[in-house]
């Protein structure tokens, strides 16, 4: 039987790892490094680079080279997340078929999904060159707050990877199944993973092979790329001020400026002060300008103080959906290189009234809970039982635009749930039923998971007919069977086309929550 691998598919890094003899370890690439940049660029003579290739050559070929386009998988194109990375991204996003997100690399189109494949590739073929054999099976790993769509599109970028996803599974639970590896204690555990795009924190419980999620919240669009662009943004007024040029709009000198702010904030993590030094920045009639500036570990944390606020009203959020207290947490967990951060290690610290746990490596805990899991499914290793959540909540739209839950959020998965709708009017003989995730009242504020057509029933008056709505959430957290079925009142004779038919012909409304 081959290995299964884990993978930690990240926003700015991403890593594999393999259980070997009951032992898990990362898996180094060919340079020896244990992660890889999430990266994919086209040279200018159409050569294809995934990883350090890719970043290597960014500065130089700025708008042929994708990064972070895990933040962009899954959403649609009018979503302000996907016009905010609009804005601020070198490469080229563009609007596909269905409202869908494209990226342009050197004329040619790809989905994000492709664009997740190449790294995931690239992870496949860094542990085959390490095992020595063919890889097949995978568990990848997505942020806890991914919702259906966003979890569709990476098992769906494994499959044109050529792998067998099998599991998504939440990275802040591989997290705590990478600490939970041979411990037996009891304890509840919080996990906070700020990495390079994302937020999430969980909360589990463990206790003797049993790893239950209580709950889990999150941001999927916020993570070290809002430090550094807010490094940036200090960096684009400090040269404006002494200079008085504009760099935004320079492609190259932008992407210049981002690496050196990455660079700077991961040495403030370290060091009190950086220094940042881009020579030949910019030039006009007068000559060549260089950015010479001075970043203290004082003013960085000025500028990202807000971002780390924000995430701890997001902990305190999880934790009052879980009922738990601070003083409940036996430890805490800090996953993610953002977390190297002082100021996001104090602020943690200073929330929970304890110091995080060190015994783990932020880059690499994900992965190797991965493939923990990865064995234990295809072992079927009955020791581990994990328990884990639906991070959003899951319902339709009904009549008047409202949002009607059927699954709260943070509820244990696998589950099935059904509710009775019915008619808004008489001879009412279709509904359709949009089926959204998120937590806003207003359906239109949530995803649009998807929407499908429900006819056949029988002419009466609205209230009448009663339709029965059921949802399958399994262990991956994706939606697997949506079961359609009118209890009362269907004639159930119906084909297709004539489903189709009533589709065209009639202006349908949408359904409305029985009393
Ligand atoms: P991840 O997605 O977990 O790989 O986290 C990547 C993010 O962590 C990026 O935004 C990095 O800039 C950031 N990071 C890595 N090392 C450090 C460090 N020493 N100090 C601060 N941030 C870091």
């Amino acid at each position: 039987m081959g290995h299964v691998i884990g993978i930690d598919l990240g926003t700015t890094n991403s890593c594999v790892a393999v259980l070997e003899n009951g032992q898990p370890s990362v898996i180094p690439n060919a340079g020896g490094y244990k992660t890889t940049p999430s990266m994919f660029a086209i040279t200018q003579d159409g050569k294809r680079l995934v990883g350090h290739l890719a970043k290597r050559q960014a500065i130089t070929n700025a708008q042929s080279t994708v990064y972070a386009s895990k933040r962009l998988i899954g959403r649609r194109f009018d979503s302000e997340e996907v016009q905010r990375a609009i804005d601020v991204t070198p490469f080229s996003i563009v609007e596909g078929p269905n409202e869908d997100v494209r990226i342009e690399v050197s004329g040619k189109t790809f989905t994000c999904p492709e664009l997740s494949a190449f790294i995931l590739r690239e992870m496949k073929r860094v542990a085959e060159e390490y095992l020595g054999e063919p890889v097949q099976e995978a568990v990848v790993t997505v942020p806890a707050h991914f919702n259906d769509a966003q979890r569709q599109c990476t098992k769906d970028a494994g499959k044109i990877a050529g792998l067998d996803v099998l599991r998504i599974l939440n990275e802040p639970t591989a997290a705590a199944l990478a600490y939970g590896f041979n411990r037996n204690e009891e304890e509840k555990v919080a996990i906070y993973d700020l990495g390079g795009g994302t937020f999430d924190i969980s909360i589990l419980e463990m206790s003797d092979g049993v790893v239950e999620v209580i709950a889990t919240a999150g941001n999927t669009f916020l993570g070290g790329e809002d430090f550094d662009r807010r490094i940036v943004e200090h960096l684009l007024a400090k040269f404006q001020e002494q200079e008085g040029i504009d760099l935004r709009g320079d492609a190259m000198a932008l992407q210049r400026l981002k690496d050196a702010a990455e660079k700077a904030k991961c040495d403030l993590s370290a060091r009190e002060v950086a220094e940042i030094n881009l020579p030949f920045i910019a030039s006009d009639d007068s000559g060549p300008r260089h950015l010479s500036v001075e970043l203290d570990r004082a003013t960085l944390e000025g500028l990202v103080h807000d971002i780390v606020e924000g995430t701890l009203k997001t902990v305190e959020q999880c934790m009052q959906d879980g009922g738990i207290t601070v003083d409940q947490i036996d430890q805490v967990i800090l996953v993610g290189g953002q977390t190297r951060t002082p100021l996001v290690q104090n602020r943690v610290a200073e929330h929970f009234g304890k110091r995080p746990h060190k015994g783990v490596n932020p880059d690499e805990v994900v992965a190797i809970g991965a493939a923990i899991q990865g064995e234990t499914l295809v072992s079927e290793d009955d020791n581990l039982l994990l328990l884990d959540v639906t991070p959003l909540s899951l319902g339709i739209a009904t009549f008047g635009g409202h949002f009607a839950r059927l699954i709260e959020r943070n509820t244990t998965v696998p589950v099935c749930k059904s509710h009775i709708f019915t008619t808004t009017r008489d001879n009412q003989s279709a509904v359709k039923i949009r089926v959204l995730q998120g937590e806003s009242e207003t359906a239109a504020e949530n995803d649009l998971l998807g929407e499908f057509v429900l006819g056949g029933i029988r002419p009466a008056r609205k209230g009448e007919p009663e339709v029965d709505v059921g949802f399958d959430i399994d262990a991956n957290d994706t939606m697997t069977g949506k079961e359609q079925s009118i209890t009362v009142n269907a004639t159930g004779t119906l084909s297709d086309d004539e489903i189709q038919q009533i589709i065209e012909e009639q202006e349908l409304y949408e359904v409305q929550l029985k009393e």
